[in-house]
């Protein structure tokens, strides 16, 4: 962890700027904002977002609420990303890998984001998106007809 403030926020600092939008709600069974992300773009603004799980099928996840803010105030690129929850049985907070979803869903953004985007895995822990996609590679075509 770096203690120069020009190198911008630390894991630590997203994280616990993620967890402060946490605010769950039980709206008819389903909760609401359990889980919250910040999205990070390369200027170094920061997209807040919360999950909503909805029972017709769109809900989303707080990536994808972050990552709408960030598009609809005109950046599509994403520096870094963390989620995070917390669980209500151990009050402990927990810093969740995307989900399969949004991993296709920020690689979709913009194209720089698969190779440029880091997601936070932990305080100490970070990995560019394309790792955490296997077969990202658009496949070669079969060499015999078919
Ligand atoms: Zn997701």
């Amino acid at each position: 962890m770096s203690s120069d403030p020009a190198a911008g926020p630390t894991h630590a600092d997203l994280i616990r700027e993620a967890a402060a939008y946490l605010n769950p709600v039980e709206i008819s069974g389903r909760l609401f904002g359990n889980g919250a992300a910040i999205a990070e773009t390369p200027d170094g603004r920061h997209f807040p977002g919360v999950c909503i799980d909805t029972p017709c099928g769109t809900g989303f996840c707080a990536e994808a609420a972050a990552i709408a803010a960030m598009v609809t105030a005109g950046e599509q690129r994403i520096a870094r990303i963390v989620a995070v929850w917390r669980d209500p049985s151990t009050e402990r907070l927990h810093v969740l890998p995307p989900c399969g979803r949004c991993r296709l869903f920020i690689s979709q953004v913009h194209a720089d984001n698969l190779h440029r985007t880091r997601v936070i895995l932990g305080d100490q822990e970070a990995a560019v998106l394309a790792d955490l996609i296997p077969r990202h590679e658009w496949p070669s075509p079969l060499d015999s007809p078919f």
